[in-house]
């Protein structure tokens, strides 16, 4: 602003300086020609008087001054006398003598070499034919010009000095109220009425800058919303890798919260692998990787954004695949135990057939092997039965048909099944119910109260008892199966729910066991949208509570 205001001011000030120079000049050199032209013709008149009393000899009395000469020349051009010079050649060529033959006077100049200097003749005819000449010399435009030129460049850096300080003065007035400017509030301003079309504008441009905040504010709280609500992790990097957005689920994800906005991706995760595969997604536009976080297993899909074939940002979602990867991992461990489970009896079926077939085995001991041979074959069924049951509640997306079932006769009809195997050991069953009925499975109703009624029989002790109690507390059903067995240990009270989990695998197998029996008891349970509780004591009992919803079968599923 100053250099400007200071340019502006020193250009103007030098053109003025120029033009003024130049004005003047041409005016006091007119002014100045004229005054010596009237002086130089009284001077001649005044010569022509002496010349005419005096004659030749007045030439004399003249002093030989170049800047006063008088030349006397006769009517064919031949100097007479001159006031300087002796023996001038013949100046009938001159304009200002064929002038003055012609027309009574004659002006005339001429140039110096250098041109600085001037001559200006002025010549008049006598009376007598004769031409009286004075000639002066002049300073040039030129040379008046460089005579100006010193106090002209005083006057030109005393104008850049002026120049200067005006310019700061004038910026400074200029800016200080520019730079007091209210411009939160730019119509409460008291300034210059030029400023105020610019005011006004900047008033309207706040105006819409505000909407526009608002809008963006309204559309980023919604989308905050909705990706707030999101189950699967969702981050927005910039092309810097800078973090724009994260919802809810990421920061839990990441430990962090939205503080981490505009920090670089780094700042969250430190993983190389998960950095590795964001480098590579945008380099090649997608990438996925599974991580392993703090127990729970995720998919992350890095995808590149691009716009106008600018690369833009990335988004990473992470989808939790726990359930996946456990299901997974539980497939391939119950296909392994599945495969062992059923080899065991088969070995045996095959070696005990192939004793009977060699004839190894005594004729009254045929009987023996043959039993134990149904024994084993009874087992296999058992189990491919259980495990058929146990695929089907994996399979089955709620598909099971529901009924309203009264629990209180499927549990009778169970403990009349089972009445054999307890009479064999002696073991008491009392049922305690009112009539109690629930809307659900009937068939996964009846394995939960067979398999666990089962149980409490097959590890009970001799003289045992069972007592089964089945209530409604409010919404829910509770099936209570009490026994006074053998019990079960802390550290095996969680496992006994896993498939072919037995805390004693030759108990379990002497009575039939498959080690499957409370797994389906833990589908069926939850197919119902129910739970499990268990207490129990090591040689003194256990009693296993499943409380299921009294109306449904789907929920908590
Ligand atoms: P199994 O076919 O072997 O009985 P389950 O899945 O029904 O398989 O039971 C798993 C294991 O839990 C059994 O092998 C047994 O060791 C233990 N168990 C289940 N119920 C009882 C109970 N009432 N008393 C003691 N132990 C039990």
């Amino acid at each position: 602003m100053n250099k400007k205001i200071f340019k502006t001011i020193l250009t103007s000030v030098t053109l003025v300086m120029i033009v003024s120079l130049f004005c003047a000049t041409g005016v006091l050199y007119f002014y100045f020609d004229n005054l010596q032209n009237r002086s130089m013709k009284e001077e001649l008149s005044l010569a022509q008087i002496a010349l005419e009393n005096e004659g030749k000899t007045y030439f004399d009395s003249l002093s030989a001054d170049e800047n006063y000469r008088l030349t006397w020349i006769d009517s064919s051009g031949n100097v007479i006398c001159d006031s300087v010079e002796k023996d001038l050649d013949n100046h009938s060529d001159r304009q200002e003598f064929k002038d003055a033959i012609n027309k009574g006077e004659g002006f005339s100049s001429r140039y110096s070499q250098t041109l600085t200097e001037k001559s200006i003749y002025y010549a008049k005819k006598l009376s007598d034919g004769t031409v009286l000449r004075i000639a002066k010399r002049q300073k040039t435009v030129t040379n008046l010009l460089f005579g100006l030129a010193e106090p002209a460049l005083i006057l030109f850096g005393l104008s850049v000095i002026l120049a200067y300080v005006l310019a700061k003065k004038s910026a400074k007035q200029i800016v200080e109220p520019l730079n007091n400017l209210n411009l939160d509030n730019p119509l409460s301003n008291d300034t210059y009425e030029e400023l105020s079309p610019l005011l006004l504008r900047i008033n309207s441009q706040h105006q819409q800058i505000d909407q526009q905040l608002n809008l963006l504010e309204k559309k980023n709280s919604q989308f905050n919303q909705i990706t707030d609500n999101l189950q699967e992790s969702l981050i927005l990097l910039d092309s810097n890798n800078q973090i724009i957005n994260i919802n809810k689920a990421a920061c839990k994800l990441f430990d962090t919260d939205r503080n981490c906005l505009n920090k670089d991706f780094i700042y969250i995760s430190r993983d190389y692998n998960l950095n590795s595969a964001l480098q590579k997604a945008m380099e090649k536009g997608h990438c996925e990787i599974e991580k392993e976080i703090e127990g729970s297993f995720y998919q992350f899909d890095i995808s590149r954004i691009d716009y106008e074939k600018e690369v833009c940002g990335a988004v990473i979602l992470a989808f939790d695949i726990t359930q996946r990867k456990q299901a997974e991992q539980i497939r391939k461990e119950f296909s392994a135990n599945v495969s062992h489970e059923l080899k065991t009896p088969l070995q045996g079926i095959i070696g005990s057939a192939e004793l009977i077939e060699n004839g190894m085995v005594k004729q009254q001991d045929v009987g023996r092997f043959v039993g134990h041979i149904r024994q084993e074959a009874q087992r296999m069924v058992n189990m491919i039965n259980d495990i058929i049951r146990l695929s089907q509640l994996d399979e089955q997306n709620g598909s099971f048909p529901t009924e309203k079932v009264d629990l209180t006769a499927l549990a009778g009809q169970c403990i009349e099944q089972l009445k054999g195997i307890a009479q064999k050991k002696n073991v008491e069953i009392v049922l305690q119910a009112k009539q109690v009925a629930v809307t659900g499975v009937r068939q996964l109703l009846w394995e939960i109260l067979y398999n666990l009624l089962d149980n409490a029989i097959k590890y009970n002790k001799e003289n045992g008892k069972v007592t089964v109690v089945i209530n409604q507390e409010q919404d829910e059903i509770i099936i209570e199966v009490d026994d006074t067995g053998i019990g079960i240990a802390k550290e095996d009270q969680e496992r006994i729910f896993e498939r072919f989990y037995r805390v004693d695998k030759s108990h379990s197998k002497a009575t039939g066991g498959t080690g499957l029996g409370l797994s389906i008891v833990k589908h069926a349970v939850m197919y119902h949208g129910g739970r499990i509780d268990i207490v129990s004591e090591l040689n003194k009992g256990t009693k296993i509570k499943v409380i299921i919803p009294a109306n449904g079968t789907q929920e908590g599923k």
